[in-house]
């Protein structure tokens, strides 16, 4: 494969990806962790085997908190992702 050959290969996998990315319905949350700074302090929020989960003492009493919830808003209202 020449570079010419080889840059067309990749502005094609470009364009796919662009294709994919305007079609996130095509992608469901498996796995994620992030670090998300709150008003009060930073929190670990995870997602794994179907279960989300936080660091903060609200989560551990209720199981669910404003951190998840802002995540979820994130991923598959404003994203668009797949719910799991
Ligand atoms: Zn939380």
């Amino acid at each position: 494969m020449n570079v010419d050959e080889e840059d067309r290969a990749i502005a094609a996998k470009r364009a796919k990806a662009r294709r994919y990315a305007a079609e996130p319905e095509r992608m469901t949350l498996r796995e994620f962790r992030v670090t998300m700074r709150s008003e009060h302090a930073e929190r670990d929020i995870s997602f794994s085997d179907g279960n989300w989960s936080c660091t903060c003492d609200f989560y551990a009493a209720r199981n669910t908190c404003s951190h998840v919830m802002a995540l979820q808003d994130m991923l598959f209202d404003n994203l668009g992702l797949r719910r799991p």
